[in-house]
């Protein structure tokens, strides 16, 4: 049977939070537990023409793939509020594929 997971693909993300407050409340997490993170790397400069100032969202141990919001129809919230369309929700083998054309993303692909 197919598995399902997240793909990331954090180029866009503009570190805004929203997808940890809709995981917060879903899961209906209290303070200081989160079912995704939103990581900040930099901004640290690379050479003359370049910096490195990068979020990416990363899904916990606590993260179900919203298992509730999918069993009713609905994508899990994270993918489903992100205004940015940073992540997808999917059949691992498919998101994996996708990597092929864009290999700086990050595949979240829990049993
Ligand atoms: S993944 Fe989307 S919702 Fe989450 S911080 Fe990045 S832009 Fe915001
Ligand atoms: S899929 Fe659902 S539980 Fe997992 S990180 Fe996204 S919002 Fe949280």
């Amino acid at each position: 049977m197919s598995r399902n997971g997240i793909l990331i693909d954090y180029e866009f993300c503009t570190g805004c939070h929203t997808c940890e407050m809709a995981c917060k409340t879903e899961l209906g997490l209290p303070k200081g537990k989160w079912g995704i993170q939103v990581s900040q790397i930099g901004p640290w400069q690379i050479d003359d023409n370049q910096w490195e100032y990068t979020f990416i969202p990363v899904p916990t141990t606590l993260c179900n793939l919203c298992e509730d919001r999918v069993a009713a129809g609905k994508l899990p919230t994270c993918v489903h509020h992100c205004q940015a369309l940073v992540m997808r929700y999917g059949p691992v083998e498919e998101l994996a594929a996708l990597m092929k054309d864009k290999p700086k993303m990050l595949l979240f692909a829990p049993k």
